[in-house]
């Protein structure tokens, strides 16, 4: 792209673009589908069986309001949430989806001289937000799919201000455990803040979630990034929060927008965090699905990483033809070269009849 004229600043002229997959409606109209409601779309880890009804039900009692500002402060959502958790609510901020607020931590932390510590193969956006605020990526090989923590905190040094950690992560849905999280909370250098994104914990029984929020509670620096995206189905309203020490949320506050988080969101997202039964659904839905479609990985001869999160990586050889191929059979998936992972693709656990199209396809375009 030529920007001649345009006094932009430099570094902003050669960053990456992130592109999107196109709209499921285009992609139906290009193969020449007659409708889009038998496509089987896997390819961006959202909840198969929607939002939850209560959710539903509060965006629609809600839209008349929809002339009025949101509440900027977020008052009863930080309630909510925070009772849940055990903090208080100044020590929570929300955003316009977890996103932002990796975004807004690069604002606070990042600028040209300094760096972050990431894992490789981990959530892609750390390094694109480092780059948007000219700071460097130190990417540290994963071992087996997994953040190796360690080799993290070795990764340290004084120009560090960030490092992340996906868990589970995506795309690889691997997670690290209690006693590794512990042995890299003592190691890793105070000046450095430690995020860990928990985009997908909830899917996890409480008793399998790694416990973070002990170091938020103590005053460590962390901040804990959760999403209402996944697990609670709304991903298109945009919306998630961070934890973290009252000292820490008040930088993020200071550069967020004074409505960052549409009001919509901010009352679908309380009702959805009261409906655990919607939540143990999903869960069920996730496990069912995931059994499912690992069953007939097996079956298949193909190796797969084993998943803790509502998608799962399969190598199939040739991950992009793979990917055009099943989407000529109506079924969506998401193609992994960008992540250095050219023979794999990551499909993400629907329901039945999803996960049975996607393997039926699967089958056919593999010749298994
Ligand atoms: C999906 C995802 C998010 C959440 O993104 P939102 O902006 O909240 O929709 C954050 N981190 C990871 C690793 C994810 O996969």
């Amino acid at each position: 792209m030529n920007h001649d004229g345009y006094r932009a600043n430099e570094w902003v002229r050669h960053l990456g673009v992130y592109e999107p997959g196109k709209p499921i409606e285009e992609v139906a109209r290009e193969l020449g589908f007659e409708s889009i409601d038998d496509i089987a779309k896997l390819a961006s880890n959202e909840n198969e069986l929607g939002p939850s009804p209560r959710a539903v039900a509060a965006m629609i009692a809600a839209a008349p309001r929809m002339h009025r500002y949101p509440d900027g402060g977020a008052f009863y959502l930080r309630r909510a949430v925070g009772e849940r958790l055990g903090v208080s609510p100044d020590m929570l901020v929300m955003g316009s989806g977890s996103n932002e607020l990796i975004d807004l931590l690069g604002h606070v932390f990042l600028s040209k001289g300094t760096s972050i510590v990431m894992a490789d193969r981990a959530f892609v956006v750390y390094r694109l937000i480092a780059a948007a605020y000219e700071a460097e990526t130190v990417a540290v090989p994963m071992r087996d799919y997994t953040h190796d923590l360690q080799a993290m905190a070795e990764a340290v040094t004084p120009s560090t201000r960030i490092v992340f950690v996906a868990n589970p992560n995506n795309p690889t849905g691997t997670m690290v455990g209690q006693a590794e999280i512990d042995a890299f909370m003592r190691r890793v250098p105070a000046h450095v803040l430690v995020v860990f994104d928990e985009a997908y914990v909830e899917l996890l029984e409480p008793r399998d979630q790694p416990d973070v929020m002990k170091y938020v509670r103590e005053g460590r620096r962390v901040m804990v990034l959760r999403t209402f995206s996944k697990t609670y189905g709304l991903a298109g309203l945009r919306i998630g929060y961070a934890v973290g020490p009252k000292a820490c949320v008040d930088l993020v506050h200071r550069v967020r927008q004074p409505f960052n988080v549409n009001a919509m969101a901010l009352e679908a997202a309380q009702a959805a965090l009261e409906d655990d039964e919607h939540v143990a659904r999903t869960r069920r839905m996730v496990a069912d699905g995931m059994r499912q479609l690992t069953v007939a990985f097996e079956a298949m001869g193909l190796e797969y990483v084993p998943s803790v999160a509502n998608f799962v990586l399969v190598k199939v050889g040739r991950g992009r033809e793979v990917f055009q191929a099943l989407q000529a059979r109506k079924v969506i998936a998401r193609p992994m070269d960008g992540y250095g992972l050219p023979d794999h693709i990551r499909i993400t656990v629907g329901r039945e009849a999803d996960n049975a199209q996607c393997l039926e396809a699967l089958r056919a375009v593999l010749g298994r």
